[in-house]
């Protein structure tokens, strides 16, 4: 049965005006602004709901900030550049990559930080970590001033609402949220629009499989022709790191995480973080439609051991004690372990044509 204010709320509207897609769920779900996910929970750290890469080990954010150095190289130097951040989440990337961003002072000068984020709570905590780099907060890339541009999103995909559809012997359903006899959220297949319908063929088309399930993400569709538009006027590079597929998986991947546990979906609107693997095939499709290049996926081990992180490690151990080289080798391994979080997948989108320095290049080769 679902609980709290916010399953309260949604089961009226639907009550109200009928079913609802799986994305308006996930949206209010998350972004509610009085009881949504985003607006007071702590999702990220041991003490809150999942744990992510920047929060495992620095060494992540550091590597990135050696990458995106080698991208300004690679777009002519440009100062200022923006740098931007698509959901920082506790500021920990943001940190590591501008202390490691530090090493080359020139670049580091030219760094102008700013931070997409909804979360009024997250960006409080942004705000205490990052304060020296003095952050400007944006609503959605669309605010982001003209120029060169470094942009980096690490597992801000997969929290974009998606629609799921099924396809059946009487054709394409989509799969809603709607409530059972005794007023509980459900869901539940129901026989999609038209328009609907020529979008999920569409989707199956484009997609190397021909699963009968097929997931849409309009807002990374969106994200990426408006990004890849931008790459093809101005000078610049994104990276983009989540779990998801290419071209080998499809399937509902809707889940719930709450305390660092599975749960079900519909069970704690508000309460609960929900996330979706992330379709990069379709994300490159529509960011080269628009013009950008595109470079990868590669899996995260392979995209950070080609970087250096066994050399970074070896670095920072040689002057820890002990313990604290423990707790460095064991992050650095949750980093790569191919089971977990090194199996989640990284792709570069580009201006076009621009030049990758061959130390660089493991990015053009497939995962
Ligand atoms: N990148 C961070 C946090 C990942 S959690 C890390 O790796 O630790 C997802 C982040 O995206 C959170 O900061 C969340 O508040 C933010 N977010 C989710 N949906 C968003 C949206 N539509 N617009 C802006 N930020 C969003």
């Amino acid at each position: 049965m679902s609980k709290g204010p916010l399953a309260a709320r949604i089961a009226r509207l639907i009550a109200a005006e009928g079913p609802i897609s799986v994305a308006a769920f996930v949206a209010m779900a998350l972004h509610d602004p009085n009881d949504g996910y985003y607006a007071h929970a702590q999702p990220i750290g041991a003490d809150g709901d999942f744990i992510t890469a920047p929060e495992t080990s620095q060494i992540f954010g550091e590597l990135i900030g050696l990458w995106f150095a080698r991208m300004w190289e690679a777009i002519g130097r440009p100062d200022p550049v923006v740098l931007a951040e698509l959901g920082p989440g506790r500021g920990s990337l943001a940190r590591d990559l501008l202390r490691a961003a530090g090493t080359v002072p020139v670049f580091r000068r030219a760094l102008r930080l700013y931070l997409i984020e909804t979360s009024p709570r997250l960006r409080a905590e942004q705000q205490r970590r990052l304060a020296d780099a003095a952050p400007v907060w944006l609503d959605a890339i669309d605010g982001l001033p003209a120029g060169p541009l470094l942009l980096v999103a690490n597992e801000f995909l997969d929290a974009l609402p998606i629609r799921q559809f099924i396809r059946g012997p009487i054709g394409w359903s989509e799969r809603m949220v709607a409530l059972d006899p005794a007023g509980a959220l459900v869901f539940a297949d129901m026989r999609a629009s038209p328009a609907a319908a020529l979008l999920a063929e569409q989707a199956r088309r484009g997609s190397a499989l021909s699963d009968e399930i097929v997931e849409i993400c309009p807002a990374a569709l969106a994200l990426a022709a408006s990004l890849g538009d931008r790459l093809v006027h101005q000078p610049g590079a994104a990276l983009f790191i989540d779990y998801g597929y290419a071209d080998e998986r499809r399937g509902m991947s809707l889940r719930a995480v709450r305390r660092h546990r599975p749960v079900p979906a519909l069970e704690h609107p508000g309460a609960a973080d929900l996330s979706a693997d992330v379709d990069f095939g379709a994300f490159a499709q529509a960011a080269r439609s628009a013009g950008a290049g595109i470079r990868g996926p590669v899996s995260q081990a392979r995209f950070l051991t080609s970087l250096g992180a066994k050399v970074r490690l070896a670095a920072l151990s040689a002057g820890a004690s002990p313990a604290e080289r423990s707790t460095l080798g064991q992050g650095l391994e949750r980093l790569l372990d191919p089971e977990g979080m090194g199996g989640f997948k990284v792709m570069a989108m580009t201006s076009p044509n621009l030049p990758l320095p061959d130390d660089l290049a493991v990015l053009c080769k497939s995962p």
